[in-house]
């Protein structure tokens, strides 16, 4: 299956709810789910209304809407989701650690990209090294411990040079550590599900699964 190359605004029109896929954009009065909060197409908003969705599609909805926000296709969310029952502990809070994990994502919570599309760009593009090492595999799982820098020659581009500027620790979230000034990051802990802010129910995803 090819990546979804279509207006992401759709996609979040489609789950009725922001999935935070644009950066600024998102936070300011344009964002297409404040302006026409309906589903997209010729006849999103009279279907919104007639519309009775199943178990299967309120299960169905909630998978999709992860596999939105953390720009994953199918195989591969099914291959973490996978990955997630082999492991100990809770499924659900362990398949939301695995995508936390990513390195595009970890990119985009250290605030070097204003959303997870804009960095999975900058890690194929080599801007980073993970403990001494070129990564430029946004799905690179990251463990405790890990430091992300950006590469030296990275580091004098206005982007990186703007970017680290305008850090602010105060909104890393825990299981990470950011340091603006070595422009490096580091992984503190494994994410636990009190420390990943998303907005999902993965206990219907761990059910859309178990079918
Ligand atoms: Fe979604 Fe952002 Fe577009 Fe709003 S602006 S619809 S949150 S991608």
């Amino acid at each position: 299956m090819a990546r979804y190359t279509d207006a992401v605004c759709k996609l979040c029109r489609r789950e009725g709810q922001k999935l935070f896929l644009k950066g600024d954009r998102c936070l300011s009065p344009k964002c297409a789910v404040d302006r026409r909060p309906f589903p997209p197409g010729d006849h999103g908003r009279k279907n919104a209304m007639r519309r009775k969705v199943s178990e299967y599609g309120i299960q169905l909805r909630e998978k999709q809407k992860a596999r939105r926000m953390y720009g994953v296709l199918e195989r591969q969310f099914r291959r973490y989701f996978e990955e997630a029952s082999r492991r100990k502990g809770l499924t659900g809070a362990t398949l939301l650690a695995l995508l936390e994990s990513r390195l595009d994502n970890v990119v985009y919570r250290l605030g070097l990209a204003d959303s997870r599309s804009q960095a999975r760009q900058l890690v194929r593009h080599g801007h980073f090294a993970v403990n001494g090492i070129k990564t430029d595999i946004p799905s690179f799982l990251v463990t405790p411990g890990d430091v992300i820098v950006i590469r030296e020659r990275s580091r004098a581009t206005i982007y990186f040079k703007e970017r680290t500027q305008l850090l602010s620790s105060g909104n890393v979230p825990s299981w990470l550590a950011m340091d603006a000034a070595a422009m490096s990051g580091s992984v503190l802990n494994a994410p636990t599900r009190e420390e990943i802010a998303v907005p999902l129910n993965e206990q219907l995803i761990v059910e859309y699964y178990s079918r």
